[in-house]
């Protein structure tokens, strides 16, 4: 039986002499590992076709439960311009990682290859790059439901308002961070389990907006890295990578 179907190239790996091992995020089956035979022996369309992050549309053939093989592999679009930007490139790199680790393999899920997709062509013709690779973390957290609840309390479950703590994977409201041990922490310990106010209300609002507006907007440097560390404190408590 052949397969095929619409795919974004995640990584390659090398697999003996000339032969290569693909992870496609692909439309019709989710994450794909797929063997290419021989890609790296000479330069070819074949080969540049499983560079990273190209979209393609590919064929397959092979039982289920072993590894297939790719048969067929046409760029439908190179991203070019994406590849040649190393800055942007190595944080595409961390959002890929993500994708690879949390998603289960083999199980389609269309609103993540659209939304990768759809933001990856945002980023080849803009200069933003920065919006939207924020954009494009949050939100694949959030699709593979790995971005913690903002709205209500992590442990009570009271819609969340005043000030807000962030423990161990979970945000809370004040009364659940005191429940848990906390009662006799100083306000300097206290403070550091914080998280701004400034970082929860842009969570909240960056959720709902709209891809055009990432490209008028400008967001502040330092709630920008702000929001970024608190999505890397996050990351490394509650995963393993
Ligand atoms: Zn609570």
């Amino acid at each position: 039986m052949i397969y095929s179907s619409e795919a974004i190239v995640l990584e390659n790996k090398e697999y003996g002499e000339a032969d290569l091992i693909v992870t496609y995020l692909t439309r019709e089956f989710g994450i794909l590992d797929l063997f290419a035979k021989s890609p790296r022996k000479i330069k070819s369309r074949f080969g540049s076709s499983l560079e990273p992050l190209t979209y393609s549309k590919i064929s397959f053939i092979g039982r289920e439960d072993k590894l297939q093989k790719i048969i067929q592999s046409d760029i439908l679009y190179p991203f070019q311009k994406i590849r040649e930007n190393y800055k942007t490139l190595l944080k595409l790199a961390e959002i890929v990682r993500w994708i690879i680790q949390f998603s289960p393999k083999k199980e389609k899920n269309p609103e993540l290859f659209n939304l990768m997709l759809t933001v990856l062509k945002e980023i080849e013709n803009s200069n933003k790059h920065e919006n939207y690779i924020l954009f494009l973390k949050i939100k694949i957290l959030s699709i593979l439901g790995y971005l913690p609840d903002i709205r209500y309390c992590g442990v009570c479950g009271k819609m969340l308002n005043g000030e807000h703590y962030y423990l161990k994977g979970f945000i809370l409201c004040s009364n659940c961070l005191y429940k848990n041990g906390f009662e006799d922490i100083d306000n300097k310990t206290k403070d550091s389990y914080m998280i701004p106010r400034g970082v929860m209300n842009f969570l909240n609002s960056f959720l709902k907006w709209q891809l055009p507006y990432l490209e008028r907007v400008k967001i502040n440097e330092k709630l920008m890295n702000q929001v970024e560390s608190f999505i890397k404190k996050h990351i490394s408590l509650t995963v393993k990578l």
